[in-house]
């Protein structure tokens, strides 16, 4: 498990998951990339395809 930066809820992290995977947040949509290894990850903010941008 991680915490959401935006939102504070949790997001499940599969047992296999690899650093550089992409997780989104079911509660506000907003998507990390999986930063680290062994186990234990960092989330860091991943920018989406298709976002819009210049706000
Ligand atoms: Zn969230």
């Amino acid at each position: 498990m991680a915490e959401c930066s935006e939102c504070d809820a949790d997001i499940s992290i599969p047992a296999d998951a690899l650093a550089g995977e992409i997780v989104t947040c079911s509660d506000c949509g907003a998507s990390f990339e999986l930063d680290g290894g062994s186990g234990s990850f960092d989330l860091k903010p991943a920018q989406t395809v298709g976002e819009d941008w210049g706000q």
